[in-house]
């Protein structure tokens, strides 16, 4: 009998173009929290769903670069991993769009080159009052696991409070990420949904518009986050295991053209 991999497999082995679409569970195994993943440490008091939105800012701008500072000095230590890799061997030989709601940079990092980021990046911060993203890169101090209440740098144009360039809750999306992101999704014939709860909307929706349009739907995930039909396929574990074993599986027809 053919495993759920095996048929998983076959699917994209007949694929021209494949979305991959990830969420914070991809980079779990980097050793970057996800946001189920309990916190530890000094933020272990804190929800990072309160800390993330424009009011904490407001509220305490210290407090919310802190958090980011953090996050970023995590990311800066973490090195992608083996579903990062195996996403890249896949774009060797398919048309392959990663959409990733991480603010993150370990996709390209392990040298995907066609990554739209829904929700920002921790890299690229912009101005709280006038919006611009200053030229030079404000993070010349090497940040600080210790430090919780951090004071924002300030905007060299309009001297406003630097916020990371990252969306919000309660934010729009990019505009052309989003509108890039649904016309991929739209196009392609395979969608693999990987370590994302899909409880953050819009970019929840990108699944859900994936098999509205045809696609087959393929969720890696150790938790069952969907349910199982003849489009959508569910892959339980971890993506660092389950990613490259289904790349090794498929055939290595070269779709792309040469
Ligand atoms: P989430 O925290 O809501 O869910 C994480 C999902 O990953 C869960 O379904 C969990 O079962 C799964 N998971 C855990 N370990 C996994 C593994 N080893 N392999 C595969 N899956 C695994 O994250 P989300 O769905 O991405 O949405 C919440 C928001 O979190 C997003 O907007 C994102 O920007 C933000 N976020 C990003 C990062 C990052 O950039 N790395 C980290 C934390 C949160």
């Amino acid at each position: 009998m053919t495993s759920t991999i095996e048929a998983v497999a076959t699917l994209i082995g007949d694929a021209k173009r494949i979305v991959v679409f990830t969420g914070a569970g991809i980079s779990a195994e980097s050793g970057i929290p996800t946001f189920r993943d309990p916190l530890t440490g000094i933020w272990a008091r804190h929800d990072p769903e309160k800390l993330e939105t424009a009011s904490a800012f407001r509220a305490d701008a210290a407090l919310v670069w802190g958090w980011y500072l953090w996050r970023r000095a995590q990311v800066a230590r973490a090195e992608p991993n083996a579903a990062h890799l195996a996403i890249v061997q896949l774009a060797k030989t398919r048309e392959v769009t990663v959409v990733t709601q991480n603010i993150d940079d370990l996709h390209e990092r392990a040298g995907s080159t066609d990554v739209i980021h829904l929700h920002g990046s921790l890299a690229q911060p912009k101005c709280f009052a006038c919006h611009r993203i200053p030229a030079e890169q404000p993070f010349e101090n090497p940040i600080a696991s210790e430090g919780l209440r951090i004071e924002p740098p300030r905007c060299p144009r309009c001297k406003g409070k630097l916020r990371p360039g990252v969306v919000w809750f309660g934010e729009d999306l990019p505009a052309a990420a989003w509108k890039r992101a649904i016309l991929a999704t739209k196009g392609c014939d395979v969608l693999l949904s990987i370590g994302t709860s899909g409880v953050v909307f819009p970019a929840a929706e990108i699944p859900i518009i994936a098999q509205q349009s045809g696609a087959y739907v393929v969720h890696i995930n150790p938790a069952p986050v969907a349910h199982q039909s003849s489009r959508v396929f569910c892959l339980i574990g971890r993506a660092a295991e389950q990613v490259p074993a289904l790349v090794s599986l498929i055939g290595s027809t070269h779709l792309l053209p040469h």
